[in-house]
């Protein structure tokens, strides 16, 4: 590619809504430009990122596989109301009808059309397995798009169901996208953990979320530094005495939630949906600690009573459902007596029940001499506590940890929850119809360039791995418009370079050094070579690695092998 004829536009400032270095740095960097609120378009640098990302995903579900489909984005409601999801998804799925009044979505995720597939097509247990995928847009109302393209309500999912014969079989197949998962985070140098998560109505242990470990990410991952351990925050389980948690409680606030001050911070930090299940109040404590205080009610909390219940100053030190009442000027339902002392402890029950407070601390406890989480909460997830810094692992191999985490994958155990709703079967060998068993397998495309850049950025812009950098080699000629010598020698070796096969592109654009070099440490690409008047007549060149603080000096002879 030669940089006169592609589209480079890079920006000083990034605009002053991005939050996020990713979201900065792809608009600085001309990777995406923002159309409305979480839609961007892909500007054409970002573009050849993305379909590497692609390339890889779709490389290895081939490996493993899985068979490559498109599903229309825009869906009939008839299959969603048969699985229940048409009212029952709530605000996140986008609805709208047609000139003659027929109700549509866009697809958010596709399950109901892909087994709308399967009952029509694999009729006998003689076409199972199979895994059908899809790399296509989605489109989910987020209630707070943000970050850029990591929470989008536009976005590219890599979607793929498996249907099986039988919950063995499906085992396997869930297997084999778990092992695909690694190679693809692999090969995408990514730094990641696979962590248990949370199998909802579901059950089971058969749902792991690939999490890109970052400071910005919006989940909480519990894990143990020394074991294989590691779930989700809202799925962490922990076998400390119960003594031993309070100091550990303490270790959690202090390293966890600073700058959790208002609804959206904590909405961030938990991520969770207020507007769902989950209803939140911070306030601020005495210390400036951030209380957090969620409750299960059947009234929607809407965000504007949020924002005026954040904006509450006054210490409170207990909260009673009088006052859960008043704040939120709903009754709280099962809430019982809870208090809170400023602290916030993470805990799976809040996720799963969300009806009483985290941030009671064991001193709280006296005034119901209740352990609010065994007594305040239903019979089944009695045995499930508080997971803290410092608490053991529950397989004995040390102390949990917690790190901040982006889902840029999530593999799912369906049972045959969707199969048994819209009554899919396949004949047995026994000649009877059975449910598939069935798996979802997501991957957040256009996530992973956000999360990609978390992990790989200095001040002075992207760093990117080979496999999805733009473009991996950048020849930065030093006056291609006045010298003959370089210019020569720099179409040589960007030919060269072609006829090896490697991404290259030729910044002919006669930019001054200075401007030149700024966009391309902006834009990361990996390899630069820069070709001077001042190096040629010492038989030289430069290379440098976008991570390298300065130039090697390198004989042109030598460049080609370093590069291939
Ligand atoms: P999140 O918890 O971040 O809202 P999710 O659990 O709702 O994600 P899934 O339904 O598991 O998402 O979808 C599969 C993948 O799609 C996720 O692992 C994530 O990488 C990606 N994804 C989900 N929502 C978004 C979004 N709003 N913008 C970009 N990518 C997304
Ligand atoms: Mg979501
Ligand atoms: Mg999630
Ligand atoms: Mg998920």
């Amino acid at each position: 590619m030669r940089a006169s004829q592609f589209f480079i536009s890079t920006l000083k400032e990034a605009p002053a809504d991005a939050d996020i270095v990713s979201q900065k740095l792809m608009l600085r960097a001309g990777f995406i430009r923002k159309v409305a609120a979480g839609v961007y378009n892909w500007m054409p640098m970002g573009l050849r990122s993305l379909r590497k990302v692609e390339s890889i995903v779709r490389e290895e579900m081939n490996c493993a596989g899985a068979i490559e489909i498109v599903m229309p984005v825009v869906q009939p409601a008839g299959l969603w109301q048969e699985t229940g999801r048409f009212d029952g998804m709530g605000d996140e799925l986008l609805r709208f009808k047609d000139r003659h009044e027929r109700d549509f979505v866009i697809q958010p995720t596709s399950e109901e059309v892909v087994t709308d597939i399967a009952r029509n097509e694999l009729k006998s247990y003689r076409a199972l397995p199979k895994n059908f995928y899809q790399i296509q847009t989605k489109f989910r109302d987020e209630r707070r798009p943000r970050f850029g393209v990591m929470r989008g309500r536009e976005f590219t999912m890599k979607d793929a169901y498996s249907f099986d014969r039988s919950a063995e079989a499906a085992g396997v197949s869930y297997d084999t996208m778990y092992a695909a998962y690694c190679r693809i985070f692999d090969r995408l140098g990514l730094t990641y953990r696979a962590v248990a998560a949370d199998t909802g109505a579901i059950g089971g242990d058969r749902s792991h979320e690939f999490q890109v470990i970052a400071d910005t990410g919006e989940d909480a991952i519990v894990y143990c530094p020394n074991s294989d351990y590691a779930a989700n925050i809202e799925l962490a389980e922990a076998v400390a005495p119960a003594g031993e948690r309070a100091a550990a409680a303490e270790a959690l606030t202090k390293v966890h939630t600073p700058g959790v001050k208002t609804i959206a911070d904590l909405v961030r930090f938990l991520n969770i949906d207020i507007k769902a299940t989950v209803k939140a109040l911070v306030v601020e404590g005495e210390e400036g600690d951030a209380v957090l205080m969620l409750v299960r009610g059947d009234h929607e909390l809407n965000e504007v009573k949020a924002e005026k219940i954040a904006g509450i100053k006054k210490p409170l030190t207990m909260a009673t459902p009088a006052l859960i009442n008043k704040a939120f000027g709903a009754n709280p339902g099962s809430l019982g007596p809870v208090g809170f002392n400023g602290r916030i402890i993470a805990d799976r029950t809040v996720a799963k029940m969300a009806d009483f407070v985290i941030g009671a601390n064991e001193d709280d406890q006296h005034y119901t001499g209740a352990n609010f989480v065994r007594d305040c909460v239903e019979p089944e997830v009695a045995d499930l506590r508080n997971v803290v810094v410092g608490d053991a692992s529950p397989d004995g191999k040390g102390e949990l940890a917690i790190q901040r985490g982006i889902e840029v994958g999530h593999v799912f155990y369906l049972g045959t929850k969707y199969s048994k709703a819209m009554d899919a079967t396949f004949l047995d060998e026994d000649g009877k119809p059975k449910h598939f068993e069935m798996g979802c397998y997501g991957i957040g495309v256009t996530r992973i360039l956000g999360a990609a850049i978390e992990q790989n950025f200095d001040d002075k812009g992207m760093i990117w791995p080979d496999s999805i950098a733009p473009f991996s080699v950048v020849i930065c000629p030093v006056g291609y418009d006045r010298s003959e010598a370089v210019k020569a020698t720099a179409d040589q070796l960007y030919g060269e370079l072609l006829a090896a096969g490697v991404d290259v592109i030729i910044d002919d654009r006669g930019e001054r050094p200075g401007a030149m070099f700024a966009d391309w440490e902006l834009i990361g690409a990996p390899h630069r070579v820069t070709i001077g008047d001042r190096g040629l007549k010492e038989g030289k060149l430069e290379y440098q690695h976008r991570r390298d603080s300065e130039a090697t000096a390198v004989a042109p002879a030598d460049i080609l092998p370093l590069l291939l």
